[in-house]
């Protein structure tokens, strides 16, 4: 027997509501002009995904094409209606997240600051990664506690903090937290808590 998901069932009620209003107002249906909508995601690759703003974890479903000129066009995102967790709902922050990709506001590359600067100039990721890593070692470096007052060994770095993301996965959570510990970073969060 043939399963009749949530989407069909949308469908199905959408359907039968037109048709309802249609005889209400007392229109011929048989001489009704056909009107076929085309949709706008009609055809197009649906890749399910997670929305990457909070620990909810809500899915979605991008819809893409391929263009004219072989490159891939993002049409759509929208909640997975088959998700267990949103039930095809989004937050407004989820609901806009195709601007993610889309926005042409959106920073294409690293930004880098100069101390006392009131501009911000492009950079490579080689630039600012050599960067965080200078930066990192030094602070370490210098924040570095063997033994605390009261004698004890600690063998911690008390100078820097991180804070993990809440679309982190979890191979990704594990290895953070093992390079994070590793550094002796104690001040350990998560963005989902904050
Ligand atoms: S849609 Fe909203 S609630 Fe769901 S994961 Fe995204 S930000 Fe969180």
């Amino acid at each position: 027997m043939a399963t009749l998901t949530r989407r069909d069932l949308l469908k199905v009620g959408a359907v039968g509501a037109a048709s309802l209003t249609v005889s209400a107002l007392g229109f011929d249906l048989a001489q009704a002009v056909e009107v076929k909508q085309q949709l706008r995601i009609a055809g197009a690759t649906e890749t399910h995904s997670v929305c990457p703003y909070c620990a909810v974890g809500c899915s979605l479903i991008a819809y893409t094409r391929k263009a004219a000129n072989g490159s891939v066009e993002l049409l759509q995102i929208e909640g997975d209606p088959d998700s267990p967790i949103n039930e095809g709902r989004l937050c407004p922050k989820g609901a806009t997240s195709l601007q993610l990709a889309t926005s042409s506001r959106r920073v294409e590359t690293p930004l880098y600051r100069a101390p006392g600067a009131k501009t911000w100039q492009t950079a490579t990721w080689d630039d600012v990664l050599d960067r965080l890593a200078r930066h990192l070692k030094d602070s370490r470096d210098h924040t570095f506690v063997t033994i605390d007052q009261n004698g004890n060994v600690v063998n911690r770095c008390e100078g820097v903090a991180f804070a993990g993301g809440a679309a982190f996965s979890n191979e990704e959570g594990y290895l953070s937290a093992k390079i994070i510990r590793g550094l002796g970073i104690v001040f350990i969060e998560q963005q989902a808590r904050v």
